[in-house]
């Protein structure tokens, strides 16, 4: 947990969301501002600041973020038709939120590469 976080507040509830998806180890929620029809945001709830920081020691943890999102996009029905996962990283990479983030974006044709 770090305090100025906003992904932290949120996976103590501190700040609302909309919630789809929590263990003990990952949260997941709808972004507040959706790029696709679905757009989820999957973290990790241990903080780390983007992917780059994930170190030998969160092998099973990043394993985990991949495979409860693959759960979420067929929850949400994406599979058939497709989807995609983006982790934004850094300033190039146009993050804005600094805790690692999986998105899941589906439910229309995206284009490569993105704009
Ligand atoms: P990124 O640009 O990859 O860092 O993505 C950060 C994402 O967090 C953006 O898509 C925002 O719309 C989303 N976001 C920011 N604040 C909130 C919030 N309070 N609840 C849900 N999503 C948020
Ligand atoms: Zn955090």
């Amino acid at each position: 947990m770090s305090d100025d976080c906003l992904f932290c507040k949120i996976i103590a509830g501190d700040i609302p969301s909309d919630k789809v998806y929590a263990d003990d180890y990952v949260y997941a929620f709808r972004d507040i501002n959706p790029a696709a029809p679905h757009h989820v945001l999957i973290i990790p709830k241990k903080h780390m600041a983007n992917v780059s920081d994930a170190d030998d020691p969160d092998e099973a943890l990043m394993g985990k973020l991949l495979l409860k999102a693959n759960l979420i996009a067929k929850q949400e029905g994406l599979c058939a038709g497709g989807f995609r996962y983006v982790i934004n990283t850094g300033i190039d990479g146009g993050q804005t939120v600094g805790h690692l983030h999986l998105h899941i974006l589906g439910g229309r044709t995206m284009r490569w590469p993105p704009g």
